[in-house]
């Protein structure tokens, strides 16, 4: 027999401020349709590797993608090939994402190229390897410039962009680190916290706006940054870089290092229509390395 479940009389009431408004007009198809037709998306630091493979992977999913790095030839090349692999314009300009005259003056230049932004993912060379007892006080500093005052840079110039759209997904790059530290990444290890920390603290005051943000956070991925990485490492303990290849690889579950592509798609859904309840969240793309319940 069923009973009747006496429910608290509890009244909800709905908002339609907090309801983004112009997600009607990018339709969803009957397959995961990732909804990025027609969005602008910034990939911050993007002529090689993650950030890279990121601005590849929107563009080849309908947004069109601005990317900047220091480098003027690499990132124009890197422009290039992403345009002529996915068919989509790509916007480019060389900034140092420490600068924030150069940020500003890049969102903008998108801004003037396509006229909106909807999605902004934040990133940077990563700081040296060192041990505390070999880090200046300078080198706090610039580790805190590259990788925390850059996202507090381009969320400055994001947000109120989004927010006039009422959408928005601010996609913050960090590092498995941040969920377990790894030896020999003192900097890294403790900046990037920091980022996380503002990035969970975004998604609450964003929320309400149709923005949500959201932490990526990589293992062990085969890019320029993690051949450095070897090869410091090498210098520092005398072990070959395939050893300390093969070290890495025997900590992670699936047995081997990450692709930039497979980090790219855990971003690219991040960025999509199909995420927008997903609010706040650090997500590692390890294959299972960190070994945390959460
Ligand atoms: P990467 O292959 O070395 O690429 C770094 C990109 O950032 C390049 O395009 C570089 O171009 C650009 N860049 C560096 N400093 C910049 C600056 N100040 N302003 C603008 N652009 C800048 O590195 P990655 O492996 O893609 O790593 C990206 C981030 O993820 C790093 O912070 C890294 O520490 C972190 N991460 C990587 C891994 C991994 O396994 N790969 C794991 C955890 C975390 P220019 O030099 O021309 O500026």
């Amino acid at each position: 027999m069923l009973t009747k479940l006496r429910l608290p009389n509890i009244r909800y009431s709905f908002d339609p401020q907090r309801i983004s408004r112009d997600d009607a007009k990018f339709g969803r198809g009957e397959k995961l349709d990732l909804g990025l037709q027609g969005r602008v998306a910034i990939i911050a630091a993007a002529s090689k590797g993650l950030g890279r493979a990121v601005a590849e992977e929107l563009a080849r999913e309908g947004a069109s993608v601005a990317i900047c790095a220091r480098t003027p030839s690499e990132l124009e090349q890197a422009a290039a090939q992403i345009q002529a692999s996915t068919g989509r314009e790509v916007f480019h300009q060389a900034v140092d994402v420490t600068n924030p005259d150069a940020v500003s003056h890049f969102f903008g230049a998108v801004e003037d190229r396509f006229g909106r932004l909807d999605i902004c993912v934040t990133n940077s060379g990563g700081p040296p390897s060192k041990l505390f007892v070999d880090t200046s006080p300078e080198d706090w500093r610039a580790a805190v410039d590259l990788l925390l005052m850059s996202t507090v840079l381009f969320a400055k110039e994001a947000l109120p962009r989004m927010q006039k759209n009422k959408w928005g997904r601010f996609i913050t790059i960090t590092s498995s680190a941040v969920k377990q530290p790894v030896d020999g990444l003192l900097l890294s290890n403790s900046i990037r916290a920091a980022v996380t920390g503002l990035a969970r603290t975004l998604a609450n005051e964003y929320a309400a706006h149709g923005i949500t943000v959201n932490n990526v956070c990589p293992g062990y991925t085969r890019t320029a940054r993690l051949d450095g990485l070897a090869a410091a490492i090498s210098a520092r303990t005398a072990a070959q870089p395939e050893a300390v290849f093969a070290d890495w690889t025997r900590q992670i579950p699936a047995g081997r290092i990450g692709s930039p592509q497979e980090f790219a798609a855990v971003v690219a859904f991040l960025a999509s229509e199909r995420a927008s309840y997903v609010n706040g969240t650090s997500i590692a793309v390890d294959g299972g390395m960190v070994r945390s319940l959460l």
